[in-house]
């Protein structure tokens, strides 16, 4: 996807009762690592998450391209519901699982893993649907990734390259954050609120492109290009944003149902 220049800095607004909030996970809720297992998860989010889901009727939900097993470690004992795999995996907020079927990644895997035995700092992940190639402690190795990759799915219309920060990810083809959120917010609790979602990664910006036409709030985490047309520069910022509007909330009236709308007084 193209993302258009925009350098907006405006912050989000607060948070409403109706916000049915959406949150991608490294780079937004937690820093980057040089290894996707470094990541150190700050020890109030668990707390913090867990009153934010109580407080908008469990309508939070995890948008990452992690597995669901690997979220649910980081954020033990919460259980949220979570798109995982940038969708490949999701689990909605009754608990039940649904999971696209893998794809033949094992000619992907073989091009990946040859990679890195011959360049030092390459670091291959098998996920359910999709090989994820990390170059964050190689970044010059970029290009040569890039070109690997690109090749390895070349011929293969069921797969799909993806590129994140420092890592360059083979997946099913039409999967994407913004599916992951459509699906959400047809169903219980989601439907019928205002979407809300904050992510960091050029991955993220399917997930703007769809809560912004919904009148929703998109927030770009960090620097670079985005559709969203709001900012928060770090996940320190976002974990700030999120205390207020757990503050916020708590001082606030609870949702009531809607009332069915009064019969019309009939004259005659
Ligand atoms: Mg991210």
């Amino acid at each position: 996807m193209s993302i258009p220049i925009s350098r907006n800095t405006q912050l989000p607004p607060p948070l409403g009762r109706d916000a049915a909030l959406f949150l991608d996970f490294d780079g937004t809720l937690v820093g980057l690592a040089p290894t996707p297992e470094a990541i150190e998860v700050p020890p109030a989010l668990v707390a913090l998450l867990t009153d934010l889901g109580d407080q908008l009727d469990g309508a939070l939900a995890v948008v990452s391209g992690r597995q669901i097993d690997a979220i649910d470690r980081f954020l033990a004992p919460l259980r949220l519901p979570v798109a995982g795999e940038h969708g490949v995996q999701r689990r909605d907020a009754r608990g039940s699982m649904q999971e696209q079927r893998p794809p033949d990644l094992v000619p992907i895997l073989d091009i990946a893993n040859e990679l890195a035995r011959v360049h030092e700092g390459l670091l291959v992940e098998r996920k359910h649907a999709a090989i994820a190639l990390h170059y964050r402690l190689a970044p010059q190795l970029e290009a040569v990734c890039r070109d690997a990759m690109s090749r390895a799915v070349d011929g293969r219309p069921q797969l799909e390259l993806m590129h994140g920060k420092f890592v360059f990810e083979v997946k099913p083809a039409g999967i994407n954050k913004g599916i992951a959120i459509d699906a959400f917010m047809r169903e219980a609790p989601f439907v019928g609120r205002t979407p809300v979602f904050a992510g960091d990664d050029t991955t993220d910006e399917s997930g703007f492109a769809v809560v912004q036409p919904r009148g929703g709030i998109a927030v770009k985490v960090g620097s670079g290009p985005s559709l969203a047309l709001h900012r928060l520069e770090s996940p320190l910022a976002v974990y700030e944003w999120l205390v207020r509007a757990r503050d916020a909330l708590a001082s606030a009236p609870r949702r009531t149902k809607k009332k069915t709308a009064a019969p019309s007084r009939n004259p005659g």
